[in-house]
């Protein structure tokens, strides 16, 4: 039986914490016999790196950025190797590229394009727990480059699905995927069972706890991922499959937050005919993702636009706007930062109607304004000001019937401080 496990950074954040995944992963090779690990950076590392080269320089470059970003996670993997030989389990600490791992050029956000799997079956058949530096690849011309943000889990999935694992063990600092961030909504629910495309929603729309694309590659190789804690043996949440249930199922199964939100509006385009084609060709070539688009119904003073994308992107949009203005000929640009994104995600909704006027009830009675909408079959999500959106997660949580209302009863924090009031 092939097993990867993944241990996060608040699960390594000290050396303790570090001895505690040790023995974790000793009793797992006494069980299980080899197995793939794949570590991230301990605690803050990855921020306090990124700090560090801000310092150095307002702008690093992205390929010496990736090559400074990738030494966290190496940190994790030799101090692993040490802890695990001292406890008699033969280890072997290997590096992305050691390991196999090749990605695209896009330094800090890279795409692992394969998985070079010969090494670690090697070790694997020597008998030995491969350690695997996390969030970290290498290119065709041996440069070093990053996933993304909480790109480990990304990293451990893939590995699974090369080695054609039985499933993907990802140990966090929380017992599993819950209704929605138990440190925003101190009521939420853990859950046992989520679907591939309830998660990839949550995950995608703000629920930190996976990577997205760690989702989209479990579903598509069909790995079964189990998401529980670091810090004891409780049972935690399996992702994989279809519902369960039958009809008579849940409608929704989470709420998500996304705090980091920005919209951007351009008055009076013109000429309307293309306007889209030109300004959304240009963020895409500018490779600014943007989310939510509305436009308006194009009349004698040129159409307007707005759309979301994510905060830290919107310095770099109204350069590039503000530079094209000519080209674009737009009378007036808005940008607003300090958004949030709050979501109710649901496979039950496709075929249940009224949820969308659920949201818009709940949000108008509690006074909060809805400034962009989206939805999709299994989700909706309203844009609001980010000093809201936990107000109105809660709310959308309870309305939706989700509360745990024990947790209410004992309104006592669980063992892992997750439930922290916002
Ligand atoms: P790691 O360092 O292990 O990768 P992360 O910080 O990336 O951990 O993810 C774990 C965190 O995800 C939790 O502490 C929790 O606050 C947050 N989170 C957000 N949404 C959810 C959710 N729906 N269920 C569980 N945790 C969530
Ligand atoms: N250390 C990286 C980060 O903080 C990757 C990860 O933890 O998954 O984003
Ligand atoms: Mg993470």
């Amino acid at each position: 039986m092939r097993v990867v496990q993944k241990y996060g950074g608040s699960s390594l954040a000290t050396p303790a914490r570090i001895l505690n995944v040790a023995e974790r992963i000793a009793r797992a090779y006494r069980e299980h016999g080899p197995l793939v690990v794949v570590l991230s950076a301990m605690g803050d590392t990855t921020d306090e790196l990124l700090a560090l080269a801000r310092e150095v320089s307002p702008r690093p470059h992205p390929d010496a950025l990736d090559l400074l970003l990738s030494t966290g996670e190496v940190v994790s993997i030799a101090l692993m190797e040490m802890a695990l030989r001292d406890r008699g389990v033969p280890a072997v600490a290997l590096m992305g590229w050691q390991a196999g791992i090749r990605t695209t050029p896009s330094f800090g956000r890279a795409l692992i394009e394969s998985v070079e799997s010969a090494r670690l079956e090697r070790h694997l058949s020597g008998g030995k727990v491969v350690l695997v530096a996390g969030f970290q690849g290498v290119t065709a011309e041996e440069e070093i480059t990053t996933l993304g943000r909480g790109g480990s889990d990304t990293t451990a999935v893939a590995l699974a699905a090369a080695l054609r694992a039985e499933r993907c063990e990802i140990y966090t600092d929380v017992d599993g995927v819950y209704t929605s961030d138990p440190r925003v909504v101190p009521k939420a629910r853990k859950l046992a069972h989520v679907t591939y495309d309830e998660m990839l929603e949550l995950a995608h729309l703000g629920a930190v706890v996976l990577h997205p694309r760690a989702v989209e590659l479990a579903k598509r190789y069909g790995v079964p991922l189990y998401v529980a804690t670091s810090l004891d043996d409780r049972e935690g949440t399996w992702i994989g499959g279809e519902a369960q249930d039958m009809e008579g199922g849940r409608v929704v199964t989470g709420v998500a937050v996304d705090e980091s939100v920005a919209r951007v509006t351009l008055r009076g385009v013109r000429p309307p005919e293309g306007a889209l084609k030109r300004l959304f060709g240009l963020l895409a070539e500018a490779e600014i993702n943007v989310d939510i688009i509305i436009t308006s119904v194009a009349g004698p003073d040129g159409l307007d636009v707005a759309f979301s994308l994510e905060a830290g992107d919107l310095e770099r949009a109204i350069e590039l706007l503000a530079a094209r203005r000519s080209s674009l000929a737009y009378d007036r640009l808005d940008a607003e930062g300090g958004l949030a994104k709050v979501s109710v995600v649901g496979a039950g909704m496709a075929s249940r109607p009224g949820v969308a006027a659920g949201v818009f009830r709940t949000l108008a009675d509690a006074g909060i304004d809805v400034k962009m909408v989206s939805t999709s079959e299994i989700k909706i999500s309203v844009v609001v000001e980010r000093e809201q959106a936990c107000r109105a997660a809660r709310l959308l949580h309870t309305a939706f019937g989700l509360d745990d209302e024990a947790a209410e009863a004992e309104g006592t924090p669980s063992p892992q401080g997750g439930r922290r009031e916002a």
